[in-house]
């Protein structure tokens, strides 16, 4: 059956504001409706929601209003025929931008200089201490939307970008790639390592001690992925160890942050709070994806982003 009414759960709210979303299907071909917990849904509805809900399996059509989809169960949505779709395809720019950002800092000491104006204090590094990132090698792990978007905005810096995927469909701005199963290859050079993966069974822990050791010394690790990618007391050991030297990280094992955490305390630590999408304009953006999946469920055709 068609759809005759898309509703917006008010999850959306904590990454988008949420009636300038539902303003931004002004016009659309059926109605839109901001709802909470308190509905029951029907095959001719279609959900767009930041937190999965057990109800979303009797509507026609779900999308997940972020592209980490990890938190909604496949199986279920399969077994129920009630396709999935994520917003997957949207975040090269402002992810990209963010872990590019990171490596800059850390190579032409930003953060530092920063902390030390918070102190009023005229600070001189030592001479050894700031690079530039031109001429330095980036590895990319996991090459979607993200993970070509920072390639190729390090390769436009002159970086020296390898990947791992796997597939072997080659990557704009990415010289060489390697296979999941050569990823400590793929790290063993390189002056920072950008995980740019789904969480999955496969990649959660995938970065912990061995891999923080087969890491350079003076290697910095960016996650703008999932936090539990990566072990994070493993992180935290090995920044202490000295087996890393530093890393940028918008995301986390628990999330907000813990203030315990030692990852607030390291110099070459920056915590961002999971802000690598947020711009000013992200909820147009989420809503192009959903305006499209709209047209195509009317036409039959296949739904852009379907995940299950
Ligand atoms: P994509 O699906 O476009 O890209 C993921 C890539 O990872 C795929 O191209 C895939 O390539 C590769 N991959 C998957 N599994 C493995 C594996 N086991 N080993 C190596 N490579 C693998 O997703 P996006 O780039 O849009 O997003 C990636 C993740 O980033 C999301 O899942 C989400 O969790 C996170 N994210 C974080 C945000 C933030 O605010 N910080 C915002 C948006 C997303 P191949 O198939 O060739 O292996």
């Amino acid at each position: 059956p068609p759809l005759e009414q898309l509703y917006v759960h008010e999850s959306v709210d904590s990454v988008i504001p949420k009636w300038a979303f539902v303003e931004a299907f002004d016009g659309l071909s059926i109605p839109v409706e901001l709802v909470g917990d308190d509905r029951e849904y029907e095959e001719t509805d279609g959900v767009v929601s930041y937190v999965p809900r057990p109800e979303y399996l009797n509507a026609g059509w779900v999308h997940c209003a972020r592209a980490g989809y990890d938190e909604f169960d496949t199986e279920a949505y399969a077994a129920a025929g009630v396709p999935l779709t994520n917003s997957s395809g949207i975040h090269g720019a402002t992810v990209g931008e963010v872990a590019v950002g990171f490596m800059l800092s850390f190579a032409r000491l930003l953060h530092v200089y920063r902390d030390h104006q918070g102190r009023r204090e005229w600070y001189t590094p030592e001479y050894e201490r700031p690079f530039t990132v031109e001429g330095e090698t980036l590895c990319v792990v996991g090459l979607g939307t993200i993970g070509e978007g920072i390639a190729r905005r390090a390769d436009a810096l002159g970086m020296d970008v390898v990947g791992v995927r796997r597939s072997d469909d080659p990557v704009p701005g990415v010289s060489d790639l390697f296979a999941p199963d050569e990823l400590h290859d793929a790290i063993a050079d390189a002056r920072f390592v950008a995980i740019a993966l789904p969480h999955t069974p496969v990649t959660d822990g995938m970065f912990a001690e061995d891999e923080f050791a087969a890491m350079r010394e003076d290697a910095y690790l960016i996650n703008v992925a999932r936090g539990p990618i990566v072990d994070e007391s493993a992180l935290v050991s090995a920044l202490k160890s000295g087996a890393v030297a530093g890393a940028g990280v918008d995301v986390f094992e628990t999330e907000p942050l813990p203030e315990t955490s030692p990852l607030w305390d390291f110099e070459e630590v920056i915590v961002t709070p999971h802000k690598g999408s947020a711009t000013n304009r992200y909820h147009l953006d989420i809503a192009e994806l959903v305006k499209e999946n709209v047209v195509r469920y009317r036409d039959g055709d296949d739904l852009r982003n379907r995940v299950a």
